[in-house]
């Protein structure tokens, strides 16, 4: 009996609390509806962008506030932010992100296997990529390193390069201009299979091996399939970024990019 009591008061006052919180909730709206406040990334001093981006994309409230907190409302490359921790793991480069000229990581080491010559990484990140291809070699998948840790100067010849067999509309669309290259932070791989170009990894089995697995080892695909609009990179099979497990995971799961998940997370 006095258990059947004590139920019934729990349930009482539940119900009490959950219909104040609805009215609350209820008064707010007429008073003052503001879709994105409960939010806790929402920053009060973007709220006129986040009502224009939204009625110009039709993007729910999260993603809106998620994308303009990004800055993706205003074009690549404008309202850019000199990046702060460059060494962390968790670090976001891209077109609003940028590295400074002389950030070189502190802890690069030289590749010896599963991969071409003379390339240089983070450690724990060549650490994690060779127990990621010892394991893929037991399946008879071969995985190896074709570019990883690039300096400014390098990508800035990159980048100049293609400008001069393209135009700069076209090639921001699959180069980075120098600073805003995820390569520079020593943290990025491109890969292939040894045997096909890199440009066609997804048609081989170890990039469907790479789907199901480089999470498990902290990677992700950092340019996916159909998020160009918010990573401002066409679809790259071949470049994954060491983020840790738990990120990987996470992001993994749910299908978002490395942008979002900083947003949404790590952004203070
Ligand atoms: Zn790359």
């Amino acid at each position: 009996m006095k258990k059947i009591l004590y139920i019934t008061i729990i349930i009482i006052i539940i119900i009490i609390i959950l219909t104040i919180l609805f009215i609350r909730k209820t008064n707010n709206k007429i008073i003052n509806y503001n879709p994105f406040k409960d939010y806790p990334f929402y920053k009060e001093a973007l709220l006129k962008r986040y009502y224009e981006y939204q009625k110009i994309n039709n993007t729910n409230d999260k993603d809106t506030i998620i994308r303009v907190n990004m800055s993706l409302d205003k074009p690549f490359y404008t309202d850019t932010k000199k990046i702060t921790n460059p060494d962390s793991y968790t670090v976001l480069v891209n077109k609003y992100r940028y590295l400074d000229k002389d950030y070189i990581p502190k802890d690069l080491i030289e590749t010896h296997k599963y991969s071409k010559g003379g390339i240089k990484l983070r450690k724990i990140v060549y650490d994690q990529f060779v127990e990621m291809a010892n394991d893929a070699k037991k399946e008879d998948l071969n995985i190896r390193i074709i570019s990883a840790y690039r300096p400014y100067e390098y990508q800035e010849n990159l980048y100049n390069n293609y400008l001069k067999k393209d135009s700069k509309e076209n090639v921001d669309t699959y180069s980075a201009r120098s600073g805003y290259s995820e390569h520079q932070t020593g943290l990025s791989i491109d890969i292939d299979n040894i045997y096909t170009d890199y440009n066609k990894f997804h048609i081989t089995l170890e990039y469907k091996w790479m789907m199901d697995n480089a999470y498990k080892y902290g990677f992700i695909l950092r340019y996916p399939e159909n998020k160009e609009n918010i990573t401002g990179f066409k679809y790259e099979s071949w470049h994954y970024r060491y983020v840790g497990t738990s990120i990987a995971t996470y992001i993994h799961n749910h299908n978002i990019t490395f942008d979002e998940y900083y947003y949404e997370f790590l952004d203070n």
